[in-house]
C-alpha cells in the first residue's frame, strides 16, 4: 500500500467536532493488562467477556453524547460486539460519538537509555491504520511516557519519543484518522511544580518540532498532554488555581495556535480534582486561549463508575449514573462553569429527608466548597510593613485546601505582598477595581492590571467607599460586571446602615444592594462570586456588634434574595461571608453558622497573630463539618 494524499478539510472537520460545545474524550483505551488490573482490584473477572460487558456498560449510559464527543477504543474492543451484534465502533457513531483508537503497542525498555521508555509500534502501522480506519475510527492515540528523575528525561528519550510520534501523526492523517498526540509527562516522584512545567515544556517543544519536519497538518490533530502538576509525593501541593496557572502558561510557550484542542490526560488525579484544575485554566483563561481546553480522561471518568458495578448486573445502573455525572462535570469545566452544586447535582439526586438545609451541608461537605478568611488592610501599613505582615502570615498559615484565605493589601502594595505569597496557598486579592478593562481614567486600576499583578480576588461596594466615596449600587454593578466578565473573583459587600435597621429597612436595603449590584450577571458566573453581608454598624465598632444568629437570619435573606434573582438552585452554592469585627474571641461562632461561608476582616487582619487565629477557626469548623458528615 502507498502513500495517498491527506483530506486536510476532512481531517481538521473531525479535530473540531472532537472538542466542540464542551465536549471532551473518554479513554477506554486500557490495554488487556491495565483493565485486568484495575478489574483486579474490585475482584471482577478478567475475561475478554468481562471486559466487552463493562465497555458494553459504558457505551450504553444514557446520555453520554451531551459530554463526551469521542471514545478512544482499543485493538480488542473496536473488534467485539455489542449484545445485539452492534460492533462498538458502529454503536458509538450511532450515538453521535466519534470512535477512535489507541494504535500505539506501548512503551518499552529503551536500549542504552536504562530507566527510560520508548514507545514502539511504527512497524505495519500503515496496514493497521487502513483496517481501523475501515472499522469506523476517525481518530489515532498514540502516548510516549516520560519519567522526571535526577537526570531523566534525556534528550535521547525525548527526541526519539517525539520523532515516534510525528510519524505516527503523519501516517494516521494520510489515513484519514485524526492524530491525538500523547506525550506524557508522569506523575510519579517528589518533584516539583517547576521541575514539571520544565520537562513539560521541554517535551512539547521537542513534540512539535518534529510534527512541523514530519510536514504533519496541525489544524488536523489533536494534543493530548499532562496537566503541569508536581510529582505525587511531593511535599508540596500547589492548589487548584496554581496548578492551572501554570499548565496554561507551560502550553502557551509551547502549543502552536493552529492546534484546535488540548485535551488533558488524567493521569491519576482523582475525578473531582481533575474537573476542578480543568475548570480553573478554563475560568480564568478561556477568552484569551487560541486552542480549546478540554479532557481525554480515563480514570478520572470511570473509577466511580467501575467500583459501583464490580461485575455485577444489578449495579449497572448506578454506574452508568455515576459515570455519567462524571463526563457530566468534565463538560462543565471545559466551560468554566464546574462547581460545588454541579459536583453535588449526582448526590442531591439520592433522596434527602431532611429537605434543602440538609442538602446545603452536604454541598459545603463536598471538596470543592471553601470557608474564606479574608483580610483586608484597607489604607493601612507601609510598604515594610505589608511585606513583613504577609511574611508572617505566610509563616503561620497552614491551613488544609478546604479552607481559602486571601489578603487584600492596598493597590502600592500588591507587587510586594504577591512576592511574599509566592510559593503558598494564600490568594491575593484588591479592595477596589475600575469598571473599565482600559481606556483614559487617570489614577483607576483595572481588572486586567489586577489579573497581571496574579490577583484573582477583587472585594467591590465595600461600605466605606458607598458611605464616604458614594459609590452607587448602579456603578457597583458596572465594577461586579467588568470584574467578572475578566475573570476575578468578586466578593461584593452589602450592608445596610444603623439607621436603616433601626427604620426597619434592612430587607428593602439589601433587596437594593443585591438586585442592583447583580442585575445581568448570570448565573454561570456565580463560581466567581461571593457576597460579603457586613451591616455597616457593626464594622470596626465596639460598642455594636451582630451577634451570630443576627448575622445568619440575615445570609438566609440574602441567599433568598440571591436565589429570587438569579435561580433557587444558584443560591445554594453561592459563598456568603460574614463581616462586621470579627476577631479571634467570636470568629468561631459566625463560621459555625451553617449560613455563614466565612468571614471578611477588616482592623484583626493587621495583627497577624489575631489572623491566624481566626484562620484557625476557620480550618476548626471545617474539620468537625467534615467529621459529621
Ligand atoms: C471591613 O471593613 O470590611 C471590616 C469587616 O472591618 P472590621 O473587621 O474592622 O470591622
Amino acid at each position: 500500500m502507498g502513500p495517498r494524499q491527506v483530506n486536510t478539510q476532512i481531517l481538521e472537520a473531525t479535530a473540531n467536532m472532537m472538542v466542540a460545545d464542551g465536549k471532551g474524550l473518554l479513554a477506554i483505551d486500557e490495554s488487556t493488562g491495565t483493565c485486568n488490573k484495575r478489574f483486579a482490584k474490585w475482584d471482577i473477572p478478567q475475561t475478554a467477556e468481562a471486559r466487552r460487558q463493562y465497555r458494553e456498560l459504558i457505551v450504553n449510559t444514557p446520555g453520554l453524547n451531551e459530554s463526551i464527543s469521542g471514545a478512544i477504543l482499543y485493538n480488542e474492543t473496536i473488534r467485539q460486539k455489542m449484545d445485539d451484534g452492534t460492533p462498538f465502533a458502529k454503536a458509538l457513531a450511532a450515538i453521535g460519538i466519534i470512535p477512535g483508537i489507541k494504535v500505539d503497542l506501548g512503551a518499552k525498555e529503551m536500549a542504552a537509555f536504562p530507566g527510560e521508555r520508548v514507545t514502539e509500534g511504527l512497524d505495519g502501522l500503515r496496514v493497521r491504520l487502513a483496517e481501523y480506519a475501515q472499522m469506523g475510527a476517525r481518530f489515532a492515540k498514540w502516548r510516549a511516557v516520560f519519567t522526571i528523575g535526577d537526570s531523566t528525561p534525556s534528550c535521547g528519550c525525548i527526541e526519539a519519543n517525539a520523532q515516534a510520534l510525528a510519524r505516527y501523526a503523519g501516517l494516521s492523517q494520510e489515513a484519514g484518522l485524526v492524530p491525538v498526540v500523547e506525550p506524557e509527562v508522569l506523575m510519579e516522584g517528589d518533584h516539583t511544580l517547576e521541575a514539571c512545567s520544565e520537562v513539560t515544556e521541554r517535551v512539547l517543544i521537542t513534540v512539535f518540532r518534529e510534527l512541523h519536519s514530519q510536514r504533519v497538518k496541525l489544524e488536523g490533530m489533536i494534543l493530548k498532554p499532562n496537566m503541569v502538576l508536581p510529582g505525587a509525593t511531593c511535599n508540596r501541593q500547589e492548589s487548584v488555581e496554581e496548578v492551572a496557572d501554570a499548565t496554561v502558561h507551560c502550553l502557551l510557550r509551547s502549543v502552536p495556535a493552529a492546534v484546535p484542542g488540548v485535551v488533558f490526560l488524567s493521569g491519576g488525579q482523582s475525578g473531582e480534582l481533575a474537573s476542578a484544575r480543568l475548570n480553573a485554566m478554563n475560568g480564568c483563561y478561556k477568552s484569551r486561549l487560541p486552542w480549546q481546553l478540554s479532557f481525554s480522561f480515563g480514570r478520572a471518568i470511570q473509577e466511580p463508575a467501575l467500583e459501583i458495578w464490580h461485575g455485577e448486573p444489578a449495579n449497572v445502573v448506578a454506574a452508568q449514573e455515576a459515570l455519567y455525572h462524571r463526563a457530566k462535570c468534565d463538560r462543565a469545566a471545559h466551560r468554566g462553569e464546574y462547581n460545588a452544586a454541579v459536583e453535588a447535582e449526582h448526590k442531591k439526586s439520592e433522596p434527602d429527608e431532611a429537605g434543602s438545609r440538609v442538602c446545603r451541608k452536604v454541598q459545603m461537605k463536598s471538596k470543592i466548597r471553601q470557608k474564606f478568611i479574608v483580610g483586608n488592610w484597607k489604607m493601612h501599613t507601609t510598604s515594610l510593613e505589608a511585606q513583613q505582615l504577609a511574611q508572617a502570615i505566610v509563616n503561620g498559615f497552614a491551613a488544609p485546601d478546604h479552607v481559602t484565605v486571601v489578603l487584600c493589601p492596598p493597590f502600592p502594595y500588591l507587587p510586594v505582598v504577591r512576592d511574599m505569597l509566592r510559593g503558598s496557598r494564600i490568594k491575593l486579592g484588591a479592595q477596589n477595581v475600575y469598571p473599565e478593562a482600559k481606556g483614559a481614567f487617570t489614577g483607576e486600576v483595572s481588572p486586567t492590571m489586577l489579573l497581571d499583578l496574579n490577583c484573582r480576588y477583587v472585594i467591590v461596594g465595600h461600605s466605606e467607599r458607598r458611605h464616604k466615596l458614594g459609590e452607587s449600587d448602579a456603578l457597583i454593578n458596572r465594577k461586579v460586571t467588568c470584574a467578572l466578565a475578566s475573570g476575578l473573583h468578586v466578593i461584593l459587600c452589602v450592608g445596610e446602615t444603623l439607621e436603616q435597621r433601626q427604620g426597619g429597612r434592612t430587607e428593602a436595603v439589601l433587596d437594593h444592594q443585591l438586585s442592583t449590584g447583580l442585575a445581568e450577571v448570570t448565573p454561570e458566573r456565580l463560581s466567581h462570586l461571593s457576597i460579603a453581608y457586613e451591616p455597616v454598624w457593626a464594622i470596626g465598632n465596639d460598642e455594636h456588634h451582630a451577634t451570630p444568629q443576627q448575622a445568619h437570619n440575615t445570609h438566609v435573606l440574602i441567599r433568598k434574595k440571591v436565589g429570587q434573582i438569579l435561580g433557587a438552585k444558584w443560591s445554594e452554592e453561592l459563598a456568603v461571608f460574614y463581616g462586621g469585627s470579627v476577631e479571634p474571641s467570636n470568629a468561631l461562632a459566625f463560621l459555625s453558622q451553617d449560613e455563614i461561608d466565612g468571614v471578611l476582616i477588616g482592623g484583626a487582619s493587621l495583627k497577624a497573630d489575631e489572623f491566624l487565629a481566626i484562620v484557625n477557626a476557620g480550618i476548626h469548623e471545617t474539620e468537625v463539618e467534615i467529621q459529621s458528615a
